[in-house]
């Protein structure tokens, strides 16, 4: 069984392969270790491992496991999942990166809940497949919602995806990789207007390498860092 730190370095180590494979300094793309369900102890292991980003869905769980975790100032939190907008006051103002930003009526709430929106960073989630089962926008509403968030006065520095389960008989992998590439030609189009919109949110541990060939800065990578995933989130004992 390997541990934990062994994981993490395997997965650096796909991150550096990749990036090589493509032409692309390692340290341009950001690991996020993807903690759901699993318990503040092993945040703290990968933290003593070299972890420094950490990826949560859900905002009941990042809220109380960021509490308990005694992270140091270097550590980031990230909301992967989707965020209502009655929650938006719970995120906001904590220095977590906002992945899920999807529709203009949360870049709203947000706006208005935040004590400072320009330090308020979110990237904007499509959904590049037009799976039915994910969120995000559409391709065609991203430019009008970035202009948005942007006038509202968020820090909006990217785009997020998670692409469609493939077709039957497809690798995933292979499927993922033309929807990467649509999110990075929209992020490049986004880029020439809004040249804070960098960041490329895309690859999970069964897609990375087509991720990062992609372009990808940020890869959200639980299964491979922390292993299979509990069936329920974690919460503090009552
Ligand atoms: C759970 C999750 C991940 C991590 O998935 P793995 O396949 O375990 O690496 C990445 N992104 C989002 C949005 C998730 O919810």
């Amino acid at each position: 069984m390997s541990t934990l730190a062994q994981r993490l370095d395997a997965v650096q180590q796909r991150i550096a392969d990749a990036a090589e494979v493509a032409g692309r300094d390692p340290a341009d793309v950001t690991l996020v270790a993807v903690s759901k369900t699993h318990a503040p102890e092993d945040v703290a292991d990968a933290i003593t491992a070299g972890a420094t980003h950490f990826g949560e869905n859900r905002v009941q769980e990042l809220v109380a496991k960021a509490e308990v975790v005694d992270a140091p100032s270097s550590v980031q939190w990230h909301l992967i999942g989707p965020l209502q907008s009655n929650k938006a006051q719970h995120v906001v103002d904590r220095g977590w990166w906002l992945h899920g930003v999807d529709r203009t009526s949360l870049v709203d709430r947000l706006a208005r809940v935040a004590q400072r929106p320009g330090d308020q960073r979110v990237l904007v989630q499509v959904n590049v497949g037009e799976d039915p089962a994910k969120h995000g926008c559409t391709v065609e509403e991203a430019p009008s919602l970035v202009d948005h968030a942007v006038r509202a006065g968020l820090a909006v520095r990217g785009l997020m995806t998670v692409p469609p389960l493939p077709p039957d008989g497809v690798d995933a992998a292979t499927d993922a990789r033309r929807h990467f590439q649509a999110l990075r030609e929209l992020r490049d189009r986004l880029a020439r207007e809004h040249a804070d919109v960098t960041e490329l949110s895309m690859g999970m541990s069964a897609d990375l390498e087509a991720a990062v060939a992609e372009g990808a800065t940020m890869v959200r990578i639980g299964t491979a860092v922390f292993g299979a995933r509990g069936t329920a989130p974690w919460q503090p004992a009552a």
